[in-house]
């Protein structure tokens, strides 16, 4: 089987966002024996294609302009459109993230594509390519095919691993001119809204605390405990609504999906709309005083009780176990 696959490479705050590899695994479980092709676009792109050749890139194509600088769905996606056209690949792998999300729906109603999103986990059955997904809020997966024609798919941040690195491996670069035309929107100043640094959906550990933390004050106490295991800080919506933290902490249903390797929920009842957001993290602890809490059902260690005495102690196990 031989497939040429391109992946987009997705950038944030001027670094590869650590999805881009595993979107490259990915397009090698697609590709077969065809090539994987990355292609960069944005500002100063020259300096990541070696970063992408030694995670499984066989190729990587440059795309810059001074239009491209902030990432915009028109503009991308133009950039798009030459390089599909030049490449004429097979499939098109993106990062469900906002920015793909976009991009993909955009390119693949131009280009009649057949486009599965979320996708979780990629198989082969014999010659055909078998995208997993989780449906219903993440209670259920379902496997999906495309029949024909491109295959275009925008993957979940921390589901399909990272090729391992391969600092010989060698691969080409080349860099693409492209006139941007008609632009309907540019972005002139970006202002991040991250607390320490860490992106909500890729990070491997969250402490997420619910409308049980009581006020901002508490919130302080959880950031403490993700700060010692290396972590960041999500919301359930009740807490948000409070006004405790920041709309962009809420994860479930209307907020982020977040697939972390630990879960760890602090006075969060669990309702549907916030498991729909966790529920597929690989481990979720759950804090709560109330021992017939909804999280529990989802939870694979439950501790029945206060957060604001276990929290604290957590935070001093974890630094006693660092000394
Ligand atoms: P609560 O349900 O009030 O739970 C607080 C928990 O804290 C309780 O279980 C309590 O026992 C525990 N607790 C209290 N004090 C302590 C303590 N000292 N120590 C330990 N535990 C304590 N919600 C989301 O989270 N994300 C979404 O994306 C989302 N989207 C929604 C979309 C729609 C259309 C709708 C209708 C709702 C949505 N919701 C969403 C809201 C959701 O239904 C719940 O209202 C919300 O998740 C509840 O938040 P909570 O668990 O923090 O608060």
């Amino acid at each position: 089987m031989k497939r040429d696959v391109l992946v987009f490479g997705e950038l944030k705050s001027g670094n590869l966002r650590s999805v881009s590899f595993e979107a490259v695994a990915a397009a090698k479980k697609m590709a077969g024996d065809g090539q994987v092709v990355v292609v960069l676009i944005g500002e100063e792109v020259q300096r990541y294609p070696k970063e992408m050749i030694v995670y499984g890139a066989d190729r990587v194509l440059t795309v810059e302009h001074k239009n491209l600088k902030k990432a915009t769905t028109d503009g991308y996606a133009q950039a798009l459109f030459k390089v599909i056209e030049e490449e004429q690949p097979d499939g098109l792998i993106f990062a469900h993230t906002t920015l793909g999300k976009e991009l993909a729906s955009r390119v693949a109603s131009r280009m009649e594509a057949g486009l599965v999103s979320d996708v979780t986990g990629i198989s082969r059955e014999e010659e055909v390519i078998v995208f997993t997904r989780p449906f219903f809020s993440g209670r259920a997966f379902e496997k999906k095919v495309i029949t024909e024609g491109l295959m275009m798919v925008t993957i979940r941040p921390n589901n399909i691993p990272p090729l391992e690195r391969d600092p010989y491996r060698i691969g080409t670069v080349e860099s693409v001119d492209i006139e941007i035309e008609n632009l309907r929107t540019l972005i002139t100043e970006t202002i991040d809204n991250k607390r320490n640094g860490l992106d909500l959906s890729e990070a491997k550990i969250i402490v997420a605390g619910g409308r049980g933390v009581k006020n901002a004050e508490g919130f302080e106490t959880l950031e403490e405990l993700a700060e010692v295991l290396g972590g960041t800080v999500g919301a359930s919506r009740g807490a948000c609504d409070a006004g405790f933290c920041d709309y962009s902490l809420q994860i479930g249903q209307t907020g982020k999906v977040v697939t972390p390797d630990l879960y760890i929920a602090c006075g969060i009842s669990g309702d549907i709309q916030h498991l729909a957001g966790m529920s597929n993290s690989k481990m979720i602890v759950a804090i709560n005083k109330d021992p017939e809490a909804h999280i529990f059902n989802v939870a694979d260690y439950g501790i029945v009780g206060d957060l604001f005495e276990i929290v604290p102690a957590l935070v001093e196990e974890v630094k006693q176990m660092k000394v």
